[in-house]
């Protein structure tokens, strides 16, 4: 792909806000296991929280390169955290801009992008994550409103969300009868419980609760248990940029590697001087641009509306194979950082304690094999 001068011009804007509002803080919001909220008001303000959004909810339109070339630019700071919590409006909204009502968009969408109100998505339960069809969080009917009860659990920002686009069974068993509701974080007889983590420090991630919750009947994004399918096509864009985000981190990682071997000294001369670390590299670099190759193709596809069953299995193999290049690349620069890998405050450190997360998270591997397999009718 070759990039246009507008795609490089966002590029320098979103590198320059990354290092100047992120990369010197990061450290600390991971220690702190916050980041302040402001920052999604600053996000906002240089375009980032609207991109790819309709124009009419305060998005600025744009293509897939551009959300690509910003998954990259904010990985530099080397925090998933901060990305996931940042950006989880990007899994929770995109239901809701496409199968919404015009009256709860208008309400809910601008002030999202605007980076005043947070959104998130809840799907996952604490009796499981993988088989969504079985998800137990119900609703149902009572004088013009939902009334819910249930668990969900492992949900980013489910501690600042002003709004949950959440998944709920109200109809029988099955994804037929499921449905999406969004639901205001202040809703009387919401709990909500933060996790500690592995990972992903700086990202809120919680544990809600729902006893007798009521929202109002048209709360209901799109039509009444048809909630399954939205969950599937959200799930691809989530994918997508799990899968941009995992080939950004390990380019970070091998930046990071590089870099201290050209200045690490033993026996004499340069780490990088040493066979095995240039074959270390290289082993990164060629896991690096496979994984970029595949995931511009994608890109492209995408682009040209080539979305069919075909793709939709290339992008779970592709997931694996972003979060696989993550991974080993996670753990060989962490190698040839020695006992500084293993140290607080290098990039490599962090992103290694990141990768369990990026193979479970969006769909686990082995739930994307079988989907993949599925997809090509095998
Ligand atoms: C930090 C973090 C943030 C998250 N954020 C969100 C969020 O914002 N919203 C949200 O809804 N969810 C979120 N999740 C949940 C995530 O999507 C789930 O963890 C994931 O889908 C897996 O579900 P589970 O953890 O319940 O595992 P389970 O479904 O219990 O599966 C456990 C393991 O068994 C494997 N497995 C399951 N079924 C099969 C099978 N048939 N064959 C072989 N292996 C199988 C799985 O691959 C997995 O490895 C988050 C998770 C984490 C850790």
């Amino acid at each position: 792909m070759t990039f246009t001068p507008e795609h490089e011009l966002f590029r320098d804007s979103v590198r320059a806000f990354v290092a100047a509002e992120i990369a010197p803080h990061v450290n600390a919001w991971d220690e702190a296991q916050t980041f302040p909220r402001e920052l999604y008001r600053r996000a906002a303000h240089i375009g980032l929280l609207g991109l790819g959004y309709p124009e009419a909810y305060g998005g600025t339109p744009a293509d897939g390169w551009f959300r690509l070339i910003a998954t990259e630019e904010i990985a530099r700071a080397g925090s998933g955290g901060l990305m996931a919590s940042l950006f989880s409006h990007n899994i929770g909204l995109p239901p809701l801009v496409a199968h919404g009502s015009e009256a709860l968009k208008r309400r809910i969408v601008p002030a999202v992008l605007a980076g005043e109100r947070i959104a998130a998505l809840a799907i996952t339960e604490p009796s499981g994550g993988s088989d969504v069809a079985r998800l137990r969080c119900r609703a149902r009917r009572d004088d013009g409103h939902w009334v819910i009860d249930g668990d969900k659990t492992f949900i980013t920002s489910g501690m600042r969300a002003d709004w949950i686009t959440l998944a709920v069974r109200t109809g029988g068993p099955g994804g037929a009868g499921i449905s999406l509701i969004a639901v205001p974080g202040d809703a009387p007889g919401l709990t909500r419980t933060p996790l500690a983590k592995m990972g992903w420090w700086c990202s809120d991630t919680a544990q809600l609760h729902f006893e007798g919750v009521r929202v109002p009947a048209d709360h209901l994004i799109g039509a009444e248990n048809a909630g399954f399918r939205m969950v599937m096509d959200n799930f691809n864009g989530e994918r997508l940029l799990m899968s941009a985000g995992a080939c950004a981190f390990a380019q970070v990682c091998f930046d990071e590697a590089l870099d201290w071997a050209r200045q690490r000294r033993t026996f004499g001369v340069a780490l990088v001087e040493h066979q095995v670390t240039r074959h270390k590299l290289m082993d990164m670099h060629m896991r690096l641009a496979s994984t970029r190759a595949w995931l511009h193709a994608m890109v492209e596809r995408q682009e040209a509306g080539d979305t069919g069953a075909h793709w939709v299995a290339e992008l779970c193999l592709l997931k694996n194979h972003a979060t696989q290049t993550l991974q080993w690349c996670a753990d060989a620069a962490v190698q040839i950082l020695g006992g500084m890998g293993y140290m607080r405050g290098t990039r490599c450190e962090r992103i290694y304690r990141e990768v369990k997360v990026m193979m479970i998270g969006g769909g686990a591997e082995e739930i994307m094999k079988e989907l993949a397999a599925r997809q090509l009718g095998i």
